[in-house]
């Protein structure tokens, strides 16, 4: 039996065992996939231990993405985002990020070009992964931040990418055709970081949030005629790249879907 799993702290409450079972389950694969709490003191022995224990892959979240960077060879993008959020164990330990997958695919599945430009609102981890998977598609990347500073830092780390203030959202968006919601404002709220007045039908929304399932921001862009995905189709296709990156093989995507939205 091959063995996956998440480590992260707190990691209670993650979708990803269901999402990854329903794939061994379609795919007639033995397998199970496993949550692990360790300590940021413990972490280095944790990865040493599942290398050593033959564990095939694992996730990576909250609050070690950053850390499991620093800890295993990653590839280039993965090196670029600066955070890990998939390890490989085949071979020799490999890092690396498929939240950035999750973005392109979530827009790919949904019909929407990746060409244009695109406003990224929040510079943290999700912001760090959307800008340098939009950049690489050739989309031109508006970063826009709370903390102007971090804005500014991620940009000039991103090819064709600008820094912003949340005060540029209205000009910003009226020339452009993608928002990403990459902040954490509409996380189990009913808030967004985008005022309603600057969304427009030309638009394809991304939240990244995925609790609730319809943010406010989604509500909002919907009814002003745009394409809304939400934050789980994000979540589905990290998870989805993962699997494939574990196993070359192609996910079951509609069965994945299905379990995660279930267990949501
Ligand atoms: P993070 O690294 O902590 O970054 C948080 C971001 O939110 C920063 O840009 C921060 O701005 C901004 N922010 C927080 N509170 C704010 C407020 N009141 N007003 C304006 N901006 C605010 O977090 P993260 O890991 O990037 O995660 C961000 C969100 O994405 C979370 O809700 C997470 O669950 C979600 N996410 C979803 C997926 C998925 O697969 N769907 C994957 C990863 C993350 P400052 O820099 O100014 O603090």
């Amino acid at each position: 039996m091959d063995v996956y799993g998440l480590i992260g702290n707190p990691v209670g409450h993650s979708l990803s065992p269901p999402m990854h079972e329903a794939a061994y389950g379609v795919l007639d694969i033995d397998a199970r996939y496993v949550t692990f709490e360790p300590t940021r003191e413990a972490l280095e022995a944790a990865l040493e231990g599942a290398g050593a224990l033959g564990i095939s892959g694992l996730n990576v979240t909250i609050p070690f993405k950053e850390d499991v960077r620093e800890l295993v060879e990653a590839d280039s993008l993965a090196e670029r985002i600066g955070a890990v959020n998939t390890i490989d164990f085949d071979g020799e330990p490999t890092g690396y990020n498929t939240d950035a997958a999750g973005v392109v695919r979530a827009f790919e599945h949904h019909g929407v070009a990746l060409s244009g430009t695109a406003v990224v609102v929040g510079a943290g981890g999700a912001g760090r992964a959307t800008a340098f998977a939009l950049a690489d598609e050739g989309v031109d990347v508006r970063i826009a931040n709370r903390t102007v500073e971090r804005a500014e830092a991620l940009a000039a780390d991103v090819p064709q990418a600008s820094a912003h203030g949340l005060d540029e959202l209205g000009e910003l968006l009226a020339g452009a055709e993608i928002l990403v919601n990459a902040t954490s404002v509409g996380m189990e709220s009913d808030e967004t970081p985008v005022p309603a007045l600057t969304l427009h039908d030309e638009l394809a929304v991304l939240d990244a949030v995925y609790r609730p399932i319809e943010t406010r921001l989604l509500r909002e862009a919907a009814a002003a005629g745009a394409t809304t995905v939400d934050g789980a189709w994000m979540l589905l296709f990290q998870g989805v790249e993962a699997f494939e990156i574990w196993t070359d093989r192609s996910a079951p995507v509609d069965a994945m879907n299905e379990a995660l939205r279930t267990a949501l």
